[in-house]
């Protein structure tokens, strides 16, 4: 089944005053994140060691969501620049290497050079991580995913995301894009609504193939600007 990837729910965009106490919550994160990871250098005993892991996990976690509710807070097309597609998608991809390699999976790459697009190189690469590291969930353990990307001759450039993970049926796909749908038990149900908002800010659209068993296509068309 192929589908464009809509928005199924009317959702409030969150007020920019949601956005400034996000932003202030981060600091005082940070540095607990901080004392954290300096507890974690004493002698501890396991269980110890174990609680103040799952402390640093969980924090990173609320950093994540605050994170996705900040890029959905601010679309400002005015700030937009020329933008090295192609050094984009390699970044992204060098970002989500290490968690790609701990879930033994592996990523094969096809990036044409010289892509240019009009954006916010943060937001895309947000869009990037978002769908690479959803493939990587999906695969779970052991699997490649094929990432690609070209310019094609409408003056889209076409990328693709594709793994051979667990795949979903056609009623999960319906749901996709609706805030807070998620089937992972520490899911935050944002990352594709957050994508959903970029890539039509910038004039592009996301599509998606999927069979469940099988495996997944993201491909994420962006207008060219050569
Ligand atoms: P989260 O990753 O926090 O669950 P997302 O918005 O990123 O939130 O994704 C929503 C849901 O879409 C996921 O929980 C999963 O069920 C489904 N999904 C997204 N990408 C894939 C994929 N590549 N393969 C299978 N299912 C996917
Ligand atoms: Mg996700």
């Amino acid at each position: 089944m192929k589908q464009e990837l809509i928005r199924t729910e009317k959702m409030n965009v969150v007020s920019q005053l949601a956005a400034s106490v996000a932003h202030e919550i981060r600091n005082p994160m940070t540095s607990v994140r901080g004392f954290m990871q300096l507890m974690q250098k004493e002698n501890l005993t396991k269980e110890q060691h174990l609680y103040i892991s799952i402390s640093i996990e969980e924090l990173d976690r609320a950093q994540e969501i605050i994170n996705q509710y900040l890029a959905l807070a601010k679309p400002q097309t005015d700030q937009y620049e020329t933008i090295d597609l192609t050094s984009v998608i390699q970044q992204s991809i060098d970002v989500m290497h290490s968690y790609a390699i701990l879930n033994s999976i592996h990523i094969t790459q096809q990036v044409e050079s010289s892509l240019e697009i009009e954006g916010l190189k943060l937001e895309i690469q947000q869009v990037l991580i978002n769908i690479i590291k959803n493939a990587i969930e999906a695969i779970k353990s052991e699997g490649e995913i094929w990432i690609s990307a070209a310019k094609n001759s409408n003056g889209f450039v076409s990328i693709q995301i594709q793994d051979n993970g667990v795949g979903m049926t056609e009623d999960q796909m319906k749901k996709l894009g609706s805030p807070y749908y998620s089937t992972k038990e520490k899911g935050t149900g944002l990352g594709l609504t957050v994508c959903h908002q970029i890539v039509k800010q910038m004039g592009g659209q996301i599509m998606i193939k999927s069979e469940l068993k099988k495996g997944t296509c993201f491909t994420i068309n962006l207008p060219s600007i050569k």
